[in-house]
């Protein structure tokens, strides 16, 4: 089943509100396996909606409408549903019976305008409102069914949770997406879905990159009558393509997948940072229990305190200066020998906005010491922002992330 998002409202053009019942309709209807395939904002504008609700229902089987059903003359969307569906507005009594006790009770007079919440497109199902007075209404149209619903973010909730998800739900069983989401880091995006290209061409099955600054969440939906098996498929594929690049699924984060592993070797670790100035420290002590992995850190963002602290030869640091592969390993090495963990992991590089000893911003090496082998130094590739200014805390957090 896909559905299309319609929200309305002046303000949310002006952006005077965040448009966020488009954001937890989305969130929502994924997690009931419904398909949204489109999210447009209109104002209040008579025509704007007809023409979207109508377009709507051109591509997809239903559509969801917010804002735009309260009692004042800018409120617009009971107007535009009767308009495309060709039906007069009629007065409900059940509705009026309602407002009138509300108003009531609550020692007021019932204004004349405010009758027109209880106006609906003639045939339309009036969806109770147990939290306000303007109802939601599920309204017939000729290419599928309109649900329309108050803007006030409390109101469209309580609906689309009491009628409107159980009766989407209700109409998909049996043939719901499932959704798998892979956690890589270290990798393109453009590289990923190059690698992925396999997995892509399988019938049914759909991926989606979610780039934070440095990961990259992969997000398989499988659709059709046998979607869990064909989502296993896809993800079985997509791991071997990517090998290690894979860290983890939705619910996991990276410092949590470190202290894991790390914890199923009895193994700790010691940083010895220059460019990130004690994040990598922070992010591997961001979870409780992390005194069982980490053991401590260095921060030498002096030249000198290299040396100093973790004994990288002053030759090295005077002929090549701080950023250089040789420079990592040893303070790799330096790290896990004086601070007695199984692994030293060290960071230098260039974060910007400056070129440092004529290497560009961006250029970062990572080194792991462990037991029994040299140090291992990696160059990572990281996407640098073209405006060096910019720079500087994405490729410190991407190093943080490599
Ligand atoms: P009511 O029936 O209560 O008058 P309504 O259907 O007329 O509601 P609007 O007048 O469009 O709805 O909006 C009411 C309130 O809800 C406003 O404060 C508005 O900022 C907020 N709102 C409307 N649409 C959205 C949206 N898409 N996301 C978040 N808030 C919204
Ligand atoms: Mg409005």
């Amino acid at each position: 089943m896909r559905v299309e998002l319609v929200t309305v409202g002046d303000e949310l053009l002006l952006g005077d509100t965040v448009n966020g019942n488009a954001a937890w309709l989305g969130r929502r209807l994924a997690e009931a396996g419904v398909e949204v395939t489109r999210s447009v904002v209109v104002g209040d504008l008579l025509a704007e909606i007809v023409e979207a609700v109508t377009a709507a229902l051109g591509r997809a089987d239903a559509v969801i409408v917010t804002g735009g059903l309260g009692p004042t003359y800018d409120d617009l969307t009971r107007d535009a549903l009767a308009a495309a569906a060709g039906v007069p507005l009629v007065l409900d009594k059940d509705l009026e019976r309602r407002l009138r006790d509300r108003v009531a009770a609550a020692g007021r007079t019932l204004v004349p305008m405010a009758l027109r919440m209880a106006e609906v497109p003639e045939g339309a199902r009036v969806l109770p409102n147990p939290v306000g007075s303007a109802p939601g209404l599920r309204v017939k149209l000729p290419g599928g069914v309109a649900y329309a619903l108050p803007g006030v973010p409390r109101e469209m909730r309580a609906i689309m949770t009491g009628t409107v998800l159980p009766e989407l739900r209700a109409a998909i069983s049996g043939t719901p997406a499932v959704r798998r989401i892979l956690r890589t880091a270290g990798v393109w995006e453009s590289e990923l879905a190059d690698r992925l290209a396999p997995v892509e061409a399988l019938e049914g099955v759909r991926l989606a990159y979610l780039p934070d600054p440095a990961e990259v969440r992969v997000r398989i939906t499988a659709t059709g009558p046998d979607a869990e098996a064909l989502a296993g498929r896809a993800e079985r594929m997509a791991r071997e393509l990517l090998g290690p690049a894979v860290y983890g699924e939705d619910a996991d984060t990276l410092d949590r997948v470190v202290h894991r592993l790390l914890a199923e070797r009895s193994a700790t670790v010691a940083t010895a940072e220059s460019l990130t100035g004690g994040l990598l420290g922070a992010e591997l002590t961001a979870m409780p229990g992390s005194s069982a992995t980490y053991a401590g850190g260095v921060v030498a963002y002096a030249t000198r305190l290299k040396h100093e602290l973790l004994g990288v030869p002053r030759e090295l640091l005077d002929a090549e200066g701080a950023v250089h592969p040789d420079v990592a390993a040893a303070m790799a090495a330096g790290v896990r020998d004086r601070l007695g963990a199984t692994y030293g992991l060290a960071v230098t590089g260039v974060a910007g906005p400056e070129p440092q000893d004529g290497r560009p911003v961006g250029t970062v090496y990572i080194a792991v010491a462990g037991p029994g082998c040299d140090p291992r130094v990696t160059a990572p590739d990281l996407p640098v922002p073209s405006d060096a200014a910019a720079a500087r805390a994405p490729v410190r957090r991407m190093t943080v992330v490599h």
